[in-house]
């Protein structure tokens, strides 16, 4: 097996039928990380210890004849704000640097009853909060296709981490598209799931109406398999969709017949994006139109306003879950000079705690939500908000079972280009944003490859599907995958 290169589903036939060992596959991941995390800065920490002594469990059950579960032996790596016993949970803030949870988040327990192995967490923009992973305060992620590139965010270290093939598949949140923007930018699959069909309990709040944790993985196979493991009803979180336990795999593979119809959304051709993108999305649409798919325009005129809506609620939501960083409770407690009080408690530990670009979302958030504001902004984001899902809603009734359009307008930038201009940032969010504001689900898949000056980029494509629609999705993106080798690509590192 060549492990940086093997799915999900490879690795885990090989290990539970003998071909090669769950300990000499943690060893592959960890030898790899060692290699190449320096350069990369995808990881916040690594369970040597931990993931040797779990594989040498899973390989003692496989040799008893047990039942090892379906990702058993597979090296996974988990977003560092997404709750573990095993090691920090730091959420790559200074505020939560040596913070320990006392508790697994769903997913997590979910993976482990899976037999997954969990070798690593990984970097990311601090709270989740940025589209580049340099807002961490461990610094920059890397992208391992150019290293002086930024791999998208906020799930950077994630998919820094699969890209590189340090590991198969990674655990990622996306709020905004922090779980599909970095997937397209550094060529990988990233499914973001339907609200409420992933548990968000253990998964350390930004904004949390749009939240969702999802898999990214080479390829759609893998990421149903991850998607097979983490979905499922959790009376934990109250917004978790009463959804029994399903095979994704099985689902893509036997979901709804051909012939199928999927809709181009106009706004997705804008003359803003890079040409290596336009030319993806004129490609993709020849390949899915030759898979025997019809591919018809459909229009999504609220599109546009979905950034300035995300950039109020997300902020206002921010700003409410952050309250609980206090200095008290737990994380950061600064230092009092004598007659400071609790007021300086406050100000203190959270001026040194959060970072530029959380204050900034604090600071925002705070004041779309102040009153005399309120309805000026989050309100008037609110309906807007209600005017996006419309919109899908309209183009899913035209018999459209996805949507298709670009994951983001460039390519991977160079590290310190956008990162003075939150601005510039937050229009990178154009295509991602509305999807998580209507609840429902996407998946990004490389789908071609931008060469500037002898560097080659990936470009990403998204498909949107009506909610609970994930099964479609994987299969779609299983036949453009079956149909084209985008996927297969590799960075050189
Ligand atoms: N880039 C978006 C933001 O900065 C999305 C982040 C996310 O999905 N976590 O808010």
């Amino acid at each position: 097996m060549d492990y940086p290169a093997a799915n999900v589903v490879q690795i885990a036939h090989e290990i539970r039928t003998k071909a090669v060992s769950a300990v000499d596959v943690a060893r592959a991941a960890l030898d790899r990380a060692d290699a190449l995390n320096p350069k990369l800065n995808a990881l916040t920490q690594t369970f040597h210890e931990q993931a040797l002594q779990r594989a040498r469990e899973i390989d003692h059950a496989i040799s008893q004849g047990q039942s090892p579960g379906p990702l058993a032996g597979v090296p996974i790596a988990i977003k560092d704000n997404i709750c573990t016993t095993l090691g920090r949970t730091t959420c790559a803030s200074r505020y939560l640097e040596n913070y320990r949870s006392p508790f697994n988040a769903f997913v997590v327990d979910r993976l482990i009853a899976s037999g997954a192995n969990i070798i690593a967490k990984t970097n990311l923009d601090e709270f989740a909060m940025g589209g580049s992973g340099e807002h961490s305060c461990f610094g920059p992620t890397r992208n391992p296709w150019d290293l002086s590139r930024v791999p998208g965010g906020s799930s950077s270290g994630s998919a820094a981490a699969v890209s590189a093939g340090i590991v198969p598949a990674a655990l990622g949140s996306d709020t905004g598209g922090s779980i599909r923007q970095p997937a397209a930018l550094v060529g990988l699959t990233g499914l973001k799931p339907t609200y409420g069909r992933v548990s968000r309990y253990g998964l350390v709040a930004f904004a949390s109406s749009l939240d969702q944790i999802g898999p990214m993985a080479r390829d759609a196979e893998s990421c149903a398999m991850l998607l097979s493991a983490i979905a499922g009803f959790d009376p934990r979180d109250s917004t978790c969709a009463q959804t029994p336990d399903e095979d994704f795999i099985e689902l893509a593979r036997t979901s709804h017949p051909m012939p199928l119809r999927i809709g181009i959304a106009r706004e997705g051709r804008s003359d803003a994006n890079h040409p290596a993108v336009s030319e993806a999305l004129d490609n993709t649409v020849r390949t899915l139109t030759s898979l025997g798919i019809e591919c018809v325009d459909v229009s999504l005129p609220h599109a546009g306003l979905g950034v300035a809506a995300y950039y109020v609620i997300a902020p206002a939501e921010a700003s409410s879950n952050l309250a609980r960083f206090d200095g008290v409770r737990y994380g950061r407690r600064a230092k009092l000079a004598p007659g400071e009080g609790l007021l300086d408690l406050y100000e203190k530990s959270r001026s040194e705690g959060f970072g530029p670009e959380v204050q900034r979302r604090i600071m925002l958030g705070t004041y779309a939500l102040s009153s005399g504001y309120y309805d000026a902004y989050y309100n008037t984001a609110l309906k807007v908000r209600r005017l996006i899902k419309q919109d899908y809603d309209a183009a899913f009734a035209q018999g459209c079972a996805a949507i298709l359009m670009p994951t983001a307008p460039t390519p991977a930038f160079p590290i310190g280009q956008k990162s003075g201009d939150p601005l510039a940032l937050y229009l990178e969010d154009i295509y991602t944003v509305g999807v998580n504001l209507a609840g429902l689900p996407a998946i990004s898949f490389q789908a071609g490859l931008s060469e500037d000056s002898g560097v080659k980029l990936p470009v990403g494509m998204q498909l949107v599907g009506p909610a609970l629609g994930e099964a479609q999705l994987l299969r779609l993106v299983g036949l453009f995958q079956s149909a084209s080798s985008w996927h297969a690509l590799t960075p050189r590192l």
